[in-house]
């Protein structure tokens, strides 16, 4: 046979390393070896036309890791997809046709199932968690393959020595991470820096690759101390020192800063992040070093994400007016920016004219991609975690029963109206404290709902606990109580974004539009409140599959925009698409029989700390870097996964 034009185009010119560059297109140096699918084949014959080279002999077969066999494959980039199989050798894939010949020292049948790149989850916590886990769970048992830490402005590096508590704070609150995991789990002392931070994580190996944002709040704590925490305006010297922080961190491999810039955001003090009040001055000085370092992506979570605030608790800034900043950082520093956005109930609208906002600015230059979830964001109660009792008088005296005790204790008629007509005894818990906030929050029984493992995320108006509690006469608080005591394990959850309009019909919206990125998982935080880890699952069985009350999305779109789409935003290059060459991160899915698994309390944090948790069925196979790291939804051990670096090893 001859090669090209008329005949076959070989996978890969192996031998010798002579480019087409080097030629022109076609012409090459003959003879050499060539990768044929699976077959290493010697073409003879002078320099010529690629056209006219000839086959001379078969010089042997390929011996490949993993062949992938059967799935539907998509590729992360094309929407439609295509049966293929996949060959995996040394990390990356080699090669992807129908009907590979080659053998492998593992196969993995696919048929029946999809084929995609594992998920990047850009918006994630695991800031402390990688330092004492390598398994990466919830989001390794979810396929996600990469993940960014770092986010919303908090983080632990760097850190002065002895100054971990104020970090520790930051996050206990902000995040609901329990601080005495943080203080029990992290080996503190082991960094100062932010390179020295990303050096200790180099060391370590992992379910998934990680990494890491500069967080705001960290370099202000560094840099100014208590009046950073304070949000005191920055000197000139602060500025100078916060910079260059900034800029040696992306250099040392950062992927970008983060900011948080809401009021809801409070230490476990009570005092909002550090960095919360940043003016132009610091948040532009910043963006300089971005443009010096020459990387990096730049992550905020505006004022006013959440609304304009109740009385006593009003932002600082509109968000129109945070969007015009962005624009401006964006442009300054020539680097990409993301943002949280959802739906409000105080602005039902401020969505679509943000993304229009977001739209004219990037049309005179920025590059701002507005970062929206996959469903409603939610509070959890429970018996076993997190309720509005807590802090009532009588609940304290049997808090400490063992649950069915307690729960039987707290169902005695005069126990239950003293919960309901109490008032709070804050004494001995922090005004930051998720303990605090939950029990003197305002609670709005038109957004509480069941939450169970299967729950859609889409109820109807007629399932909030207000029109239940109504239709059967009951005050709301009442029937949340009753209903939480009622059965074992019972949990609700609260709204309080992406719902104005009981339905998730503005989520799809967003989910749709081309400017938006898909994130807010906040994998590794709240971990006893929120769990929208599961996020990739969820979008494949809900968006992709289960969904009634609306269209669904297009599988090709959900995953493009979970895979691909993340992975170029911060320049990983080498991952999110399907294709030879590039990363063998991959995921093998029974889409049919996909299913988010029973929601769980576990005692599994250091220190004996809590976190909800709920894993999926239905991921056959999760390869990383052409390692299987979970087969049929258990993890294998393999920890092919480690700290990238940005502007480097894909990510520039
Ligand atoms: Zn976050």
């Amino acid at each position: 046979m001859s090669v090209g034009q008329n005949g076959r185009w070989p996978k890969a010119f192996l031998k010798p390393i002579m480019s087409f560059a080097q030629h022109g297109p076609g012409y090459l140096s003959l003879p050499y070896e060539a990768l044929f699918d699976d077959r290493v084949i010697v073409l003879k014959g002078r320099s010529m036309g690629l056209g006219r080279a000839e086959v001379s002999h078969l010089k042997g077969i390929l011996m490949h890791d993993i062949m992938i066999r059967g799935g539907l494959v998509y590729d992360g980039l094309d929407p439609l997809p295509q049966q293929l199989d996949i060959a995996i050798k040394d990390g990356l894939i080699q090669a992807m046709a129908a009907n590979l010949t080659a053998d492998a020292k593992v196969v993995i049948a696919a048929e029946g199932a999809i084929v995609a790149p594992a998920w990047v989850d850009i918006h994630t916590h695991y800031d402390g968690q990688v330092t004492w886990d390598s398994e990466m769970n919830p989001s390794a048992s979810h396929g996600v393959g990469t993940i960014v830490m770092g986010n919303c402005g908090v983080g632990f590096a760097p850190v002065p020595k002895g100054g971990e508590q104020d970090l520790i704070d930051l996050m206990e609150g902000v995040e609901d991470i329990p601080g005495s995991a943080l203080h029990e789990g992290m080996p503190w002392g082991a960094w100062e820096t932010y390179g020295e931070y990303l050096d200790l994580l180099e060391t370590k190996t992992y379910a998934l690759d990680i990494s890491s944002l500069i967080a705001h709040g960290a370099v202000r704590n560094f840099v100014m101390g208590a009046r950073g925490r304070a949000n005191e305006a920055a000197t000139q010297d602060d500025l100078n020192a916060m910079s260059d922080i900034v800029e040696q961190a992306l250099r040392d491999g950062a992927v970008g800063f983060s900011t948080s810039r809401i009021l809801g955001h409070r230490s476990i003090t009570g005092d909002p992040v550090p960095g919360t009040f940043a003016n132009e001055i610091e948040v532009l000085a910043i963006a300089r070093a971005m443009k010096r370092a020459g990387s990096g992506i730049f992550q905020l979570i505006p004022s006013s994400t959440l609304g304009s605030g109740r009385e006593g608790f009003e932002e600082h800034t509109a968000l129109s007016d945070e969007i015009d900043l962005i624009a401006k950082l964006s442009r300054e520093s020539g680097r990409a920016a993301t943002f949280t956005l959802f739906q409000v109930d105080d602005w039902r609208d401020q969505w679509q004219l943000a993304l229009k906002q977001v739209k004219d600015h990037n049309a005179l230059g920025a590059q701002i991609f507005p970062q929206v979830g996959s469903r409603p964001t939610g509070l959890v109660f429970s018996l076993s975690t997190y309720h509005p009792w807590m802090l009532k008088p009588t609940y304290l005296k049997f808090k400490d029963l063992p649950l069915a005790a307690l729960r039987e204790k707290l169902k005695t008629p005069e126990i239950r109206a003293a919960l309901l007509t109490e008032a709070n005894d804050p004494r001995g818990v922090a005004p930051g404290s998720m303990t605090f906030g939950i029990a003197h929050a305002e609670l709005n029984h038109a957004q509480i709902f069941e939450l169970t493992g299967s729950s859609s995320y889409e109820p109807t108006a007629e399932e909030a606990f207000a029109h239940r509690a109504a239709a059967q006469g009951q005050v709301p608080g009442e029937y949340l109580l009753d209903y939480l005591l009622a059965t074992p394990n019972a949990m609700a959850i609260m709204f309080f974004t992406n719902y104005s309009e009981y339905n998730l019909d503005a989520v799809r919206a967003m989910q749709m539009d081309e400017v938006t990125v898909t994130g807010l998982s906040d994998a590794g935080a709240h971990v006893s409140l929120i769990f929208d880890a599961v996020n990739p699952t969820y979008q494949l069985t809900y968006w992709g599959r289960d969904r009634s009350r609306g269209e669904v999305l297009e599988l090709g779109h959900l995953i493009h925009r979970g895979t691909y789409r993340n992975a170029q935003l911060f320049g990983f290059t080498d991952r999110g698409h399907l294709a030879p060459g590039k990363r063998a991160d991959i995921n093998v899915i029974d889409f049919e029989g996909l299913q988010l698994g029973p929601l769980e309390v576990r005692q599994d944090l250091p220190a004996g700390g809590k976190r909800l948790m709920q894993g999926a069925t239905g991921y056959w196979a999760t390869i990383i870097n052409g390692v299987v790291t979970r087969r049929f939804d258990n993890d294998t051990g393999a920890r092919p996964g480690r700290l990238i670096r940005g502007g480097t090893a894909g990510a520039q």
